[in-house]
């Protein structure tokens, strides 16, 4: 295998991290009407570690493609992601359609195919769905090693180092190239697009596909039965001494 990097970075479009989410009237998920949406967080240090790599080993990185599986608006992420640095972008538009951790996988092994990736940098997790799978699982498919949950990305030649954090400490795992990499939010802090760089990637390639280019057919095995916000919080008390404080807790037995 060559050792020039091609790195496949998965974007996928959520609601803004910074916005509350509420329920929808139907209980089905999360209300997306009127709501601001950007590329999940994770996402961004994930294309963020693609372009240190790029900018700390010379001439090791042969080029960073930007995916997104999402509807028409999701090119937005994909347009973010080329000012920021990507290469070139492929948006698999999927419309309003929910599309499950197992399914994003299969498009995405064929988008590798046809990209010739050798090293596929994902979020670790989507804060919509919370899933934390499809670095996984596309891992599974492709029969690649993983290291999920990356804090370090070293690059010599082939073989690719990675320090994971785990409960209580960290682990470090190496690998030979191709490999699947899931960022930690601790790995880096992503950088904003310059305005120059933002009407740069307006000339950047941004390639259209429908999943059945891709050949894989959007079916869903889970089903969302309902979804509920957290029972409100009980109104606190105020006490005015610590005597008084003791005698109320006594009371809710909680001494
Ligand atoms: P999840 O398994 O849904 O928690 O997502 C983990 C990571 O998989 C995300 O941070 C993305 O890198 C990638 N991913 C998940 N869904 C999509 C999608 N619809 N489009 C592109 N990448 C995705």
């Amino acid at each position: 295998m060559s050792s020039k990097l091609k790195i496949l970075v998965p974007l996928k479009r959520v609601i803004d991290f910074a916005t509350k989410p509420r329920i929808n009237k139907a209980g089905t998920g999360v209300e997306t009407t009127g709501v601001k949406f950007s590329m999940n967080p994770f996402c961004d240090i994930a294309l963020e570690e693609s372009l240190r790599i790029r900018e700390a080993n010379k001439d090791i990185v042969e080029k960073i493609h930007a995916v997104s599986i999402g509807p028409t608006k999701a090119q937005d992420i994909l347009r973010t992601a080329l000012a920021k640095g990507a290469d070139t972008s492929t948006l698999v538009d999927v419309g309003n359609e929910e599309v499950e951790p197992l399914i994003v996988a299969k498009l995405l092994q064929k988008v590798v195919e046809k990209e010739q990736s050798n090293l596929i940098i994902l979020g670790k997790q989507a804060i919509d769905d919370d899933a934390n799978q499809t670095g996984q699982i596309l891992a599974g498919l492709l029969n690649w090693p993983q290291a999920t949950n990356a804090s370090k990305v070293e690059i010599d030649g082939t073989k690719v180092t990675v320090t994971r954090e785990v409960d209580g400490g960290s682990d470090t795992l190496s690998a030979e190239l191709p490999m699947i990499i899931t960022a930690d939010l601790r790995l880096n802090e992503p950088r904003y697009a310059t305005l120059p760089n933002v009407m740069k990637a307006k000339k950047k390639p941004l390639e259209k596909l429908k999943s059945s280019d891709l050949g894989v057919e959007l079916v869903s095995r889970l089903e969302t039965l309902k979804v509920e916000e957290p029972p409100a919080r009980a109104a606190g008390v105020k006490v005015g001494s610590v005597d008084e404080l003791v005698s109320k807790l006594k009371e809710v037995k909680a001494i």
